[in-house]
């Protein structure tokens, strides 16, 4: 439903002032792929790397968010769409505050991910896709939820009666079955760094 008598207030604080400021650009690292593959490890390690740094920075958890301001929402198809709308849309605002954002949500359909894509500007959104085998996924299972879900206990459980959508361009692949933490998140800042998003560092 859309409001006609609202309208957009711009404050006037722009983009390059936020630059300007905090030492550094604003993105979307949106962490993609199966439960298990890694993300929430991955999204942390790339936080505190990021935060020693002075890179001010946040992670937007899947099961944190489902918590609060997703609380509403089950796992339908239907309910899986409006999760990554809102989430797209807080990512928007973190950018728009001059952050760089992790989000660690599965979020397993392509026009979903390519949505929250088109809310931001070219170079704000990264695809980085934790690429790890079902088998593997279901070996490590941190949350006991591919048991449960195999004992019929959760329903609508992505990579067992839900599906998942490989990402068809990510701007990273991560095999996390083969890297360890430490290189996943390493490849991940030098990215940001290559993007100009954050400091070279090394130069
Ligand atoms: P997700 O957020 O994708 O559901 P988690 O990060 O919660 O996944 O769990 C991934 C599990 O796999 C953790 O127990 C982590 O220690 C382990 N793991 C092993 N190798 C890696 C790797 N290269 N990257 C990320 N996690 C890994």
């Amino acid at each position: 439903m859309t409001n006609n008598n609202l309208t957009w207030h711009t404050g006037n604080i722009t983009p390059a002032d936020r630059r300007t400021a905090f030492g550094h650009g604003s993105c979307v690292l949106w962490l993609t792929g199966l439960s298990g593959s890694g993300k929430s490890t991955i999204a942390a390690q790339v936080e505190r790397t990021l935060l020693s740094r002075d890179v001010h920075t946040y992670v937007l958890d899947g099961d944190n968010v489902r918590h609060g301001l997703n609380a509403d929402l089950g796992f339908s198809d239907e309910d899986r769409n409006e999760n990554i709308r809102r989430i797209g849309e807080v990512t928007k605002l973190f950018v728009d505050a001059g952050m760089v954002v992790l989000t660690a949500f599965i979020s397993p359909f392509r026009e979903d991910r390519d949505r929250v894509r088109s809310l931001l500007n070219p170079g704000e959104f990264f695809e980085i896709y934790t690429k790890c085998s079902l088998e593997l996924c279901e070996e490590r299972d941190p949350k006991g939820l591919y048991a449960k879900a195999r004992a019929g206990k959760i329903s609508d459980f992505t990579g067992i009666d839900s599906p998942y959508e490989e990402p068809m361009n990510p701007e990273l692949v991560l095999d996390t079955g083969k890297l360890s933490v430490d290189e996943c998140a390493g490849k991940i800042v030098d990215l940001l760094e290559k993007a100009g998003v954050i400091k070279d560092v090394s130069r």
